[in-house]
């Protein structure tokens, strides 16, 4: 038979036209985003909470800075982790312990009823485990390609969708639960989908063949014997898949290529610095400076409008979900069980929720609610851009971040616009939720442009001893972004005061266009710096 992907033969059965080892790992990145996302949504909120109402009651800006780092740190770990993967345990292990250890800080954050130290416990698992975890699923996803083309491309911006699929129901739910039912038990929910994304992972691994393993001459899988098994197990499915060989390059073509990817990293500071205004200042926006209240067919409107919202992601998903069983389950069924044992649970979870909000009086849009547009838009849409990329219509990589940063820094200039009537200091207005929702809109199909798009070039140009480290470089530079990001948006009032609301996002208008203009001036150089690769 013809292996046209790498891994076992049960990778070359296609779902959607890629190899279908690519959604096991979306569904691993799906549960272990839902539990990132559906905790970060929790933390703040939980933080500043009264005593009264089972929060800690603590001051604003301290919980900002908490999250701040928080949300750097878990990027600066995965230098450490893809290094550790690259030279010690291989890929898979590296995804399988991170998950585990993830599993564990969320737990531990959910007996934060207990003892506070449980709290910061959980933190910092969470931390170390997201850097074994993050790079290493990230650079196996490559791994299933044969080659460096535009399918690698579609295959990242499926993976993404993933991502966000997991990102929107967290949000949602753990969101949902953790305010309405009690903090714990939204921690708790974060814990317990992470769990059922390891085992999936954990039962379907064969799938993957060779792929993410260390070879045994390294010696890390001789004191192990089920590793060994495994291993000859993949050994035999693979008997007509010799692994790719990795022509080793010249030097110099290494080197440029290396430095494309430093340069593609640098760029995607100025991205995630005003993207990630989403979770500080643009939400701030939401609550004190957007008229969300609505009435009578308004209120209706937004019901039906939040009902759909919630039930077509999911409903798109569970789709892939029989396409991938379809596929796998006679081989995998464990795998599949624990997989359709938590979609059971979720399709409960939203359909309780959803009965609650629909009868509720709620005439108030939550502040929070304008998150998951960013998901729900690229659930949307990623199957768009997947196509794309695999159609003529393919632009270069440079000129994709340039696209991104450009319609990044185009939606802010629409919250700008949005602003001009706010007059200089204003603590409040109520302009219309038209222009946040518009700003959401330009910024995720930027980031359709930029994110997977940045994901699939590491895994090309990274030569293959280096490409776990080589995404926690790229991570790394979401560290530095999540970080200045906080510390920009704290200057809000400041801004506002001074100047106003429109040269606050101004500010994030100019500088991500102005990176983009310079990603188009450099796009020849950098196509030549890339040495064939496209
Ligand atoms: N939103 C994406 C994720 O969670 C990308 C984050 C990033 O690279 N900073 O994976």
């Amino acid at each position: 038979m013809e292996f046209k992907f790498g891994g076992s033969i049960a990778n070359q059965k296609t779902v959607l036209g890629h190899p279908s080892g690519l959604f096991v790992l979306f569904f691993t990145e799906m549960w272990e985003r839902f539990s990132y996302y559906g905790m970060r949504a929790l933390l703040v909120l939980f933080l500043v909470s009264s005593i009264l109402d089972e929060g800690w009651g603590w001051e604003r800006a301290d919980a900002l800075v908490l999250y701040a780092w928080y949300t750097s740190l878990v990027y600066i770990t995965p230098i450490i982790g893809g290094l550790i993967a690259d030279k010690v345990m291989g890929y898979r292990k590296a995804v399988f312990w991170g998950a585990l250890i993830m599993t564990l800080g969320h737990l531990s954050m959910a007996f934060e009823v207990i003892a506070d130290p449980f709290f910061f416990i959980g933190l910092a698992l969470l931390i170390l485990g997201n850097g074994l975890f993050k790079p290493n699923i990230s650079s196996m996803v490559g791994q299933l390609y044969k080659t460096e083309g535009k399918e690698k491309d579609a295959g990242y911006t499926i993976f993404y969708m993933g991502i966000n699929a997991g990102a929107f129901l967290g949000i949602l739910l753990c969101g949902y639960i953790g305010e309405q039912v009690g903090w714990h038990y939204g921690f708790g929910l974060a814990g317990i989908f992470m769990f059922f994304g390891m085992l999936q992972f954990y039962y379907a691994q064969s799938i993957f063949g060779k792929i993410g393993m260390k070879p045994p001459k390294t010696g890390v899988f001789l004191d192990d014997v089920k590793g060994m098994d495994r291993l000859k197990e993949a050994e035999e499915e693979e008997e007509d898949n010799p692994d790719v060989v990795e022509e080793e390059v010249p030097a110099h073509i290494v080197s440029d290529r290396l430095k494309v990817i430093g340069i593609f990293a640098f760029f995607t500071i100025f991205f995630w610095w005003a993207f990630e205004q989403a979770g500080g200042s643009m939400t701030i926006f939401a609550k004190d400076y957007t008229d969300r209240v609505l009435v009578d067919s308004g209120a209706i409107i937004f019901k039906v409008v939040n009902t759909l919202l919630t039930v077509i992601p999911l409903l798109i998903i569970t789709w892939v979900l029989a396409l991938l069983f379809k596929q796998t389950f006679k081989k995998y069924a464990l795998s599949n069980i624990f997989l359709g044992t938590s979609f059971a649970i979720i399709w409960g979870i939203v359909i309780w929720v959803l009965y609650r909000q629909f009868n509720s009086e709620a005439l108030e849009v939550p502040a929070s609610w304008f998150g998951i547009l960013n998901s729900f838009f690229i659930i949307a849409f990623a199957p768009l851009f997947s196509k794309l990329w695999e159609s003529k219509y393919n632009p270069s990589g440079p000129v994709k971040f340039a696209m991104g940063l450009i319609l990044l820094g185009l939606g802010f200039g629409i919250l700008a616009y949005g602003s001009l009537a706010i007059p200089q200091g204003a603590q409040v207005a109520s302009v219309s939720m038209v222009f946040l929702i518009a700003a959401y809109l330009f910024h995720t199909l930027g980031e359709l442009c930029l994110s997977p798009v940045g994901l699939s070039y590491v895994s090309k140009l990274s030569p293959k001893r280096l490409v776990g480290m080589m995404f926690g470089v790229w991570f790394a530079s979401s560290a530095l972004a999540n970080l200045l990001g906080g510390l920009t948006g704290s200057y809000i009032d400041y801004i506002v005061n001074n100047y106003s609301m429109a040269i606050f996002f101004l500010i994030f208008t100019l500088i991500p266009v102005g990176a983009g203009i310079i990603m188009l001036i450099l796009n020849r150089k950098l196509l030549k710096m890339m040495h064939g690769i496209r």
